[in-house]
């Protein structure tokens, strides 16, 4: 039976959102948005036909409340939902209330979303149906006895997921049986806390595995087949941040018995939709014939979703649509092999900080352009653009850079193009870790595994430091943002110690790294600016051009050739973006009177709001730099808080299971007497 989708609400806010309405937009399908308190302004609003308030900021008061979503239809007339990801994509429940609603839901069925809910009936399942899971237990039986009995008999290393967890969470990897105890009862306490179910399962650990999984699509009429591959080894704390397709080095006759594996699975719950099966792959003795194993089924679209339109050029949105209004698949398996061309490789922007033990960020996006001009094979998916807020609420993903080219090389060589090309600032982002890892040579040699952001910390988690010459780049970024923003047309007016008959010069100053004061000389001559500082000099036309509010586009001159620099200028910092390196320097405040002296470099403060998991130190304790100090759960993650120096700790008064503010101040280490 067919129907028309005719009006389509987006259960979900960012690039997803944003992602389905484009879809939607081309089909000629009418789009209605719902926000937070939070979302008022956000780009996703903007782009719908509609839009619906669902409630306050925080998620479970709006976003993940199914029934202001049905209401939400029925106001506007909306006859289907898309949920994205994450939210209530994988809620049968929510799935239910729609059908009751007569709303169509484009999605599985609530069954196979229950099937696949818990991983370890999902291994059950598979089992059962003859696809390779894991070795390990997934029995009912959670006594700690049990638990630690079967890793005995699966053999150490072994690692415990929580049945109910995603998103990286609630996995221990156990080396010993030393370790055992505290890693159920860890894994245990996280599955409760983030999902509400404290089961665990166990597994061996793959110790060089590779995350290669299938892209799934399932019809009414019972049709399935498969779209491919994606590779997505590059991994930090278990969570994507590359993802290609085709993978690379994988044979036509893994790919085919992974392809089987997966229609296998999805025949098995006749799974109608996208789906995506995962599986984990023993690369201990390389690709070849490597063993592949079932981890686990997403029932929904995935973020990396764009790698697998690249290659085979559909659009998986309009299958989607065209599944929910009961139609057949578009193409046969053969159709869809026949298609399949070149490579694509995606990134996921990220506001955190690699060199932070990526930490998220939050903050004020200054520059970033979703739409800036891009190159055939390039495409930027993101739900923010300058102005927008990254706040604590949501994932602090940015958006997905992709892009596809003739092979491998040309679709990473496109990528890194494209990155390059995109400056982001405002906040603390992973855009100059994504190009690193792009150019690693052992990525480009397809050397991948989850492991691999580990092995390359050298080269991929060092923070360079800021050399004379960036202070001199700042200081010609902010004469060039006078320029470009109209307030100061004329350079010469802007001149502090102008005098006549000499040449027009001018003093900046900026804090540097280790609290001392860096002072540039800013000379206007007749061959352009020179810029000096201790021990080097920048000299520039700053042809800067304004592109944005906050974007500036600066060109510089120096010994080393011409350099091409974005900038974004505020009264407080000056941030450099170029083709490889995100630059901020602080201007120095002229008026003095800041009151961060008082806070000493002792002074632990919590980077942002939280709550308190586990505190491992009391007043007194003597603490090295680095040890651990506590534990806190911010934006969906647990972060340890480690002492930045020697010393004793002091003014310790938050308890575990505390909410604290960002900024408040936790506790001090001090000199130890
Ligand atoms: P993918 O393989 O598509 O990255 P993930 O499981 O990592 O799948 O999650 C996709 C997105 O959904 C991520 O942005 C993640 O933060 C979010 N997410 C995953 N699981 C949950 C959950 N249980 N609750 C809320 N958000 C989740
Ligand atoms: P999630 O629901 O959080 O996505 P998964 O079961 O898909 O959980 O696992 C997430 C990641 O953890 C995988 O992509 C892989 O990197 C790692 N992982 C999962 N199972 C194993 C295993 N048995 N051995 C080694 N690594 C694993
Ligand atoms: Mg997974």
């Amino acid at each position: 039976m067919t129907r028309r989708i005719r009006k389509l609400l987006v259960a979900n806010r960012g690039e997803i959102a944003c992602r389905v309405m484009a879809t939607c937009q081309r089909l000629g399908i009418k789009t209605v948005a719902v926000y937070s308190d939070a979302d008022r302004g956000a780009l996703h609003v903007a782009m719908a036909d509609e839009a619906v308030f669902i409630g306050a900021a925080p998620a479970r008061e709006s976003y993940l409340v199914a029934a202001r979503i049905v209401d939400a239809c029925r106001k506007t007339g909306a006859d289907a939902v898309h949920p994205g990801y994450g939210f209530l994509s994988e809620n049968p429940a929510f799935a239910e209330a729609l059908a009751d609603a007569g709303i169509t839901f484009l999605g599985p069925k609530a069954a196979s979303m229950r099937a696949m809910a818990l991983k370890g009936a999902a291994k059950k399942l598979m089992e059962d149906a003859g696809v390779p899971v894991v070795p390990g237990y997934h029995g009912d039986d959670q006594s700690l006895e049990t638990l630690a009995t079967e890793a005995d008999r699966i053999g150490y290393p072994v690692l415990i997921k929580a049945v109910a967890g995603g998103g990286g969470k609630g996995m221990r990897k156990v080396f010993g049986a030393s370790e055992i105890k505290a890693a159920i009862e860890g894994a245990k306490r996280e599955g409760e806390n983030s999902f509400g179910d404290g089961t665990l399962l166990i597994e061996k650990l793959i110790e060089k595995p590779r995350h290669i999984e299938m892209q799934v699509f399932g019809d009414e009429a019972g049709h399935a087949v498969h779209l491919f591959e994606r590779d997505c080894s590059l991994q930090r704390r278990h969570q994507k941040v590359v993802e290609e397709a085709p993978a690379p080095g994988m044979s036509a006759d893994m790919r085919r018995a992974m392809g089987e594996a997966a229609v296998k699975a999805a025949e098995a719950i006749g799974y109608v939709g996208a789906g995506t099966v995962e599986f984990i792959v023993d690369v201990a003795n390389g690709i070849d014939d490597a063993p592949f194993y079932f981890m686990e089924m997403n029932t929904r679209l995935q973020v990396e979703h764009p790698v697998t339109e690249m290659i085979t050029g559909q659009d998986l949105v309009e299958w989607q649509i065209m599944v929910a209004e009961g139609k057949n698949l578009p193409l046969s398996q053969d159709e869809i092999e026949l298609l399949a061309d070149g490579h694509a490789v995606e990134v996921r922007l990220y506001a955190e900080d690699p060199y932070g033990g990526f930490l998220p960020s939050i903050g004020t996006i200054g520059l970033f352009d979703p739409f800036a001009d891009m190159g055939p094979g390039q495409r930027i998916d993101a739900g923010v653009r300058a102005g927008d807020a990254v706040s604590i609420h949501y994932d602090p993903m940015i958006g997905k850079l992709i892009a596809w080219g003739q092979d491998r090389e040309a679709a990473i060589d496109a990528l890194i193009d494209l990155v390059a090309q995109t400056p982001v600032s405002g906040l603390a982002t992973n855009r100059d870790f994504l190009l690193a890892a792009l150019r690693e040579p052992d990525f480009r040699a397809g050397d991948v595994h989850t492991g691999f952001i580990e092995a390359h910390a050298d080269t991929l988690l060092h923070k360079p430091e800021l050399s004379g010459a960036d202070y001199a780049l700042a200081a010609l970024a902010v004469v060039a943002n006078r320029q470009a923003g109209g307030t100061d047309s004329d350079p010469w007016s802007a001149m502090d110690n102008f005098r006549l008959g000499l040449p027009a010069s001018e003093k900046m100053l900026f804090d540097g790294a280790d609290g001392s004061l860096v002072t540039v000389e800013l000379l206007h001559s007749d061959a352009g600016l020179v810029a000096s500082v201790a021990d080097a000099t920048v000299s520039g036309t700053v042809s800067a051009r304004s592109v944005a509010q906050y974007d500036t586009i600066l060109h510089v001159e120096s010994e080393s050739g011409r350099t091409r620099l974005f900038s974004e200028v505020n009264s407080d910092q000056v941030t450099l973006v170029t083709t490889d390196r995100t630059m901020v320097v602080k201007r120095h405040a002229r008026d003095g009177g800041l009151d961060d002296e008082m806070e000493g470099p002792g002074t632990i403060v919590s980077p942002m709001p939280g709550k308190i998991l586990e505190i491992k130190v009391k007043n007194g304790d003597a603490v090295e730099k680095g040890q651990p100090l506590l534990i806190m759960e911010a934006m969906k993650m647990e972060q340890t808080i480690t002492a930045p120096r020697a010393g004793t700790v002091a003014g310790l008064g938050v308890a575990a299971g505390t909410q604290v503010a960002g900024g408040a101040v936790l506790l001090s280490i001090e000199d130890q007497e």
